[in-house]
C-alpha cells in the first residue's frame, strides 16, 4: 500500500508501505477514507524536537475510514462500518479513560508511529478507540468527520478547558485549526464574546464564520494589552492557547483575568513559564494532548446532524501521492490544513 514517510525534516516520501495486519485480538484494520497533515507534523518537518526521531517515520495520526478486519476480540465495531479515532488509541476503561483523559490512558498507543497517512492503517484497541457513524457518510461529511480526529477535537477540548460556557469572554491564541476550532467550540459550548487573535484576512474570516465576535491582530504584549482594552482592563475569563510558543503561552495566561483559565493545547516548544508571572496570574491552567475520544460520541452527533460544519478549516485538498506539496503549503502558510486523499 501506498504511505507517506519522512526521512528527515523538510523531506516527506509518499512510498509503498507494509500492508498492516491484525497483530493484537484488539486490533481493527481500516481502509483509510481521508487523512491529513498536522500542525504537529510541521515540527519535525522543521528539524524541531526530531533528536529523539527514527528516520525514516511514517507519518499521520488523523483519519477516517471503512473497518475492514477486526481482531477477535473487536466487539463494538464490525467490517464495513465507517469509523473515526483519534490520535490516541486508548482502552476507555481505564481508571484515567474513565475520568475522561484517554489521552493518558494506561495502555495507549500513539497512532503517529502508526502512520495514518495511507491506504491502510491498524488501529490497536479498536472498541476503546474508534467510534462508528450511523451509516456511510456522504461525501461531504468527509472532512468535518476527519476534523474531529484530532483539530475539532483539540480545539474543543482547549474550550472546554478554559472553562468557555455561557456569558463567557473566550480569547483564542492562534489562527492554526486548532484555534480556529476552538472559536467554533466556544460559540457551541455558548460563549458570549469570542475573541479570535489572528493577522490573516482568510483566517479571520473563518474565525468570524465560526463565532467570533472579535478579532485582536496584535501579538505579545501588545496583543495582552488589547485583550484587557476589550475586557474593562480585566481580561477574559477563558483563554485558549493554540500555539505552544513562550510568546503565545505567556500570551494566554497575560490575557486571561484573575479566577479565570487557559486551555493550552498548542503542543510546547521551549516553553519555560516564569514563576513571578504565574504566582500572580491568579489563573487556572490546564491543558495537553487532548483527550479527542471523550468528545468524539457528541462531535460525530453535532456533524451527522450538520449543526456544525467544522470541515470548511481544510482549504486543500490534494491525493496521497502528493503528501510532500501539502506539507509545503502548511508550513508556508499557503494552506489551512490539507486533506490526504488515498
Ligand atoms: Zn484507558
Amino acid at each position: 500500500m501506498r504511505g507517506a514517510v519522512m526521512y528527515g525534516p523538510g523531506d516527506v516520501r509518499v512510498e509503498e508501505r507494509d500492508q498492516p495486519k491484525i497483530v493484537d485480538a484488539t486490533d481493527a484494520i481500516i481502509r483509510v477514507s481521508a487523512a491529513c497533515v498536522c500542525g504537529s507534523d510541521l515540527w519535525p518537518y522543521r528539524g524541531i524536537g526530531v533528536e529523539d526521531v527514527i528516520w525514516p517515520a511514517p507519518m499521520g495520526h488523523e483519519y477516517v475510514g471503512i473497518v475492514e478486519e477486526v481482531g477477535a476480540q473487536v466487539e463494538t465495531v464490525e467490517p464495513g462500518q465507517f469509523v473515526v479515532g483519534s490520535f490516541w488509541a486508548s482502552d476507555n476503561t481505564c481508571e484515567i479513560c474513565r475520568a475522561g483523559y484517554q489521552s493518558a490512558c494506561i495502555n495507549r498507543v500513539p497512532m503517529g508511529a502508526l502512520g495514518a497517512q495511507a491506504e491502510f492503517l491498524r488501529v490497536p484497541l479498536a472498541d476503546g478507540t474508534l467510534v462508528a457513524t450511523p451509516d456511510i457518510p456522504d461525501d461531504d461529511l468527509l472532512a468535518s468527520l476527519l476534523s474531529a480526529s484530532d483539530v475539532l477535537g483539540t480545539g474543543w477540548f482547549g474550550a472546554v478547558a478554559a472553562g468557555a460556557g455561557p456569558g463567557k469572554t473566550v480569547a483564542v491564541v492562534g489562527d492554526g485549526a486548532v484555534g480556529l476550532h476552538a472559536v467554533l467550540a466556544a460559540k457551541q459550548l455558548g460563549a458570549e464574546r469570542i475573541i479570535a487573535m489572528s493577522r490573516h484576512e482568510s483566517r479571520q474570516r473563518l474565525a468570524r464564520e465560526y463565532g467570533a465576535t472579535e478579532i485582536v491582530e496584535e501579538r505579545g504584549d501588545a496583543g495582552v494589552d488589547r485583550i484587557k482594552e476589550l475586557t474593562d482592563g480585566l481580561g477574559a475569563e477563558s483563554v485558549v492557547e493554540a500555539v505552544g510558543t513562550q510568546e503565545s503561552m505567556l500570551q494566554a495566561i497575560g490575557a486571561t483575568r484573575a479566577g479565570g483559565r487557559v486551555g493550552f493545547v498548542g503542543v510546547a516548544h521551549d516553553v519555560a513559564l516564569p514563576g513571578m508571572e504565574l504566582f500572580w496570574s491568579l489563573v487556572h491552567l490546564h491543558g495537553g494532548p487532548a483527550p479527542v475520544r471523550r468528545f468524539l460520541p457528541e462531535l460525530l452527533d453535532l456533524i451527522w446532524k450538520r449543526e456544525i460544519d467544522p470541515g470548511s478549516v481544510f482549504d486543500l485538498e490534494l491525493p496521497l501521492d502528493d503528501a510532500p506539496a501539502a506539507y509545503e503549503a502548511m508550513d508556508q502558510r499557503t494552506a489551512i490544513k490539507v486533506l490526504l486523499q488515498p
